[in-house]
C-alpha cells in the first residue's frame, strides 16, 4: 500500500469520464488499498480513483472520525439508481480543491449500486453524509466537480484563484 500524489485543480484529468473497472483483479485490489491510504493520510471521508489520476470507475469512503472508527467502504462501479426529492444543503470540500468549502444542494436520500471487492452486486439507501459522500464522490467519475453546483460566479472565481495558484508553483519549480 502506498500514499498517491492527488490531483489539484486545475488539472483537467479532474474533467475525465473514467471507465468501467470490470474483472476484480488484484490490481483493481491495490488500487483499493492505495485509494484508502491516500485518503485517510490527507485525510478525507471519500475519494475517487481519478483524484490520484486512475480514470477508471472505483470510489473508497470512511465516515469515521478516528482510527478506532473506521469502516471502509469499496464501490466498484457504483450508480445512483434512484433520488430523493427532496434535497438538502450542506457544506462540501474536495482534496482535489484544498481549503475551499462551500454550501451546496443535493437529494438528500439515495440509491446506489456497486459492486464490492469481492465481485458481489450490493444496493444500498444512503441519507446524511453518507448519501452526500457518495453523490459527491460518483461526480467524481463522470468528470464533475462540487464546484459545477454553484453559481458560474462562484465557480469562475475559484477557477481563477487556482489556475493563478498552479502558475505560481509551476514558476517557482
Ligand atoms: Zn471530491
Amino acid at each position: 500500500m502506498a500514499v498517491r500524489p492527488l490531483v489539484i485543480l486545475p488539472d483537467s484529468k479532474l474533467r475525465l469520464v473514467s471507465e468501467p473497472v470490470g474483472p476484480i483483479t488484484d490490481e483493481v485490489r491495490a488500487l483499493a488499498a492505495d485509494m484508502l491510504e491516500t485518503m485517510y493520510d490527507a485525510p478525507g471521508i471519500g475519494l475517487a480513483a481519478i483524484q490520484i489520476g486512475v480514470p477508471k470507475r472505483l470510489v473508497v469512503v470512511d465516515l469515521g472520525k478516528t482510527a478506532e472508527d473506521r469502516n471502509p467502504m469499496v464501490l466498484v462501479d457504483p450508480e445512483v439508481t434512484w433520488a430523493s426529492e427532496d434535497k438538502r444543503v450542506h457544506e462540501e470540500g474536495c482534496l482535489s480543491i484544498p481549503e475551499y468549502y462551500e454550501e451546496v444542494e443535493r437529494p438528500e436520500k439515495v440509491r446506489v449500486r456497486y459492486r464490492d471487492l469481492k465481485g458481489d452486486t450490493v444496493e444500498t439507501d444512503a441519507d446524511g453524509l453518507l448519501a452526500i459522500c457518495l453523490q459527491h464522490e460518483i461526480d467524481h467519475l463522470n468528470g464533475v466537480l462540487f464546484v459545477d453546483h454553484l453559481s458560474r460566479l462562484k465557480r469562475t472565481r475559484l477557477l481563477k484563484k487556482f489556475e493563478k495558484a498552479a502558475k505560481r508553483e509551476s514558476a517557482d519549480a
